[in-house]
């Protein structure tokens, strides 16, 4: 008896020291994701069917197996139930503030002269820009998107927007030959960008851009000013690219019969701080132009398809090595801003375009989403995939509900059958903004409620314009 006594005792005082130095051993992290099915998106598509992830500041520290998780303690803990964990969507191409007139003249002809221009005309203003980024920026969140490039006037506010919610962007102030709200000429336009950039150049989740609209509606002199200015700040420039019959004729008269990628590489300004948005009427040449000179292509299907435009070469330019990402367009096109929804049309689209079912599969989809778009935006260094030292943007996509049950490919279930709804929780550079779907650093129901009120005031414009409300 007594002998057991003091086996029992020395057995305590082991367990005991043995315990405490296991939490002696652990390291404090402020944010720890457990129990998840992670697909990191790196370059090997390494998952962790049960894994953990710890981010500190906002860094990842850890990823791996569940059986490292004792290894951490946090502040927070997430317990995500075997829900799926993915770097957040990068979201290349919209123009967040026009949530505010979506669902008017989506299938009307001229819709851009019919709605978009007489609209914005009417309506743009530092007051509209603010509380629309506001409201596409809680659509994003709430659908995946933790990084987006935007393109639009006053873009200062859509950076007040961005700091506030916590969200990731490459903010691009445009530059059209045009009188618009912001900048009466295209000169103009250049020095309100040179402004905005030189206050955010530093800002830690803001990249500003320049956004010269497209090469049909600017001079040679605009675009390649802007080109040298973009390499002197090294910042971004994002433009609409080979989108539209209408640029290719008028680009094909000033040039003697160039292409838009063509001509804009015969005029010096391709370089790879350049995201060409659409890039639908691209041929062999200009595909190969696009990769010489590292330009990022932003694909927005759904937005392409809708308008009539055809069908971008993505494939092929995939296969020639160019960085393609995947974009929204804005939400007067596209019509949401959530990625997911672009997803499963991405995928259909080329399978039917080249009469091939094994093209485009689910797993490039979320590639094209995540790195691929990091690498048009040239940060691919630093976001895109869940690896160790990268900043810490990160979602999880629920797998509880009928439409997410069951899942043998976790691509094809995010791809083929997930709704912008399945998010669960969002995270960028290291912050919780979204938890459980309620986001945690913007106010939904009065943002809603702003943007519903402002929409009044649209109807009742287009009510005493005597135009009908389609
Ligand atoms: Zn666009």
């Amino acid at each position: 008896m007594k002998l057991n006594c003091i086996l029992k005792t020395i057995l305590s005082f082991l367990l005991f020291f043995g315990f405490s130095s296991i939490l002696n051993a652990q390291q404090t992290v402020d944010i720890l994701i457990t129990n998840g099915h992670i697909l990191t998106m790196d370059s090997g598509l390494t998952e962790y069917p049960n894994g953990f992830l710890a981010i500190k500041d906002n860094k990842i520290i850890e990823i791996g197996p569940h059986s490292k998780t004792q290894l951490f303690t946090a502040t927070k803990v997430l317990d995500v139930e075997g829900d799926l964990v993915l770097p957040g969507f990068i979201n290349t191409h919209t123009h967040v503030s026009m949530t505010l007139f979506r669902s008017l003249g989506d299938d009307v002809e001229d819709r851009l002269h019919g709605y978009i221009f007489p609209l914005e005309k009417e309506f743009v203003s530092r007051e509209m820009v603010y509380l629309g980024a506001e409201l596409g920026n809680l659509e994003m969140l709430k659908g995946g998107v933790t990084t987006y490039a935007d393109m639009y006037y006053f873009e200062d506010e859509v950076a007040k927007a961005v700091d506030q919610i916590g969200m990731r962007a490459v903010l691009g102030q445009t530059v059209i030959k045009y009188p618009q709200a912001d900048a009466k000429t295209a000169e103009e336009g250049i020095a309100y960008a040179e402004k905005f950039i030189k206050k955010y150049k530093n800002h830690p989740r803001i990249t500003p851009a320049f956004a010269p609209h497209g090469p049909y509606t600017n001079t040679t002199e605009t675009l390649q000013k802007i080109a040298e200015l973009s390499l002197k700040y090294d910042v971004p420039v994002l433009t609409h690219l080979a989108e539209s019959k209408k640029e290719q004729d008028v680009i094909a008269q000033r040039s003697n019969g160039l292409s838009p990628i063509a001509y804009l590489e015969s005029i010096g300004v391709l370089n790879k701080n350049l995201v060409g948005a659409h890039v639908i009427l691209a041929n062999e040449q200009d595909i190969a132009i696009l990769k010489k000179y590292h330009v990022g292509v932003a694909h927005n299907l759904s937005a392409n398809i809708k308008a009539a435009k055809g069908v971008a070469p993505v494939v092929e330019m995939l296969k020639q090595g160019v960085d393609v990402g995947l974009g929204t367009d804005g939400p007067m096109s596209g019509n949401t801003i959530s990625l997911m929804d672009e997803f499963s049309q991405v995928a259909k689209v080329q399978k039917q375009w080249n009469k091939d079912r094994s093209l485009m599969p689910a797993v490039e989809v979320i590639k094209m989403a995540t790195m691929g778009s990091a690498n048009v935006l040239n940060q691919g260094d630093s976001i895109g995939s869940l690896e160790v030292g990268k900043l810490a943007d990160i979602i999880v996509i629920g797998t509880k509900s009928a439409n997410m049950t069951p899942i043998y490919n976790p691509y094809s279930a995010i791809v083929y059958s997930a709704y912008a709804t399945d998010v669960r929780h969002s995270i960028v550079d290291g912050k919780l903004l979204m938890e459980d779907r309620k986001a945690l650093t913007i106010d939904e129901d009065d943002v809603i409620k702003r943007a519903y009120e402002f929409s009044l005031k649209v109807k009742q414009a287009l009510i005493s314009q005597g135009k009908p409300i389609l």
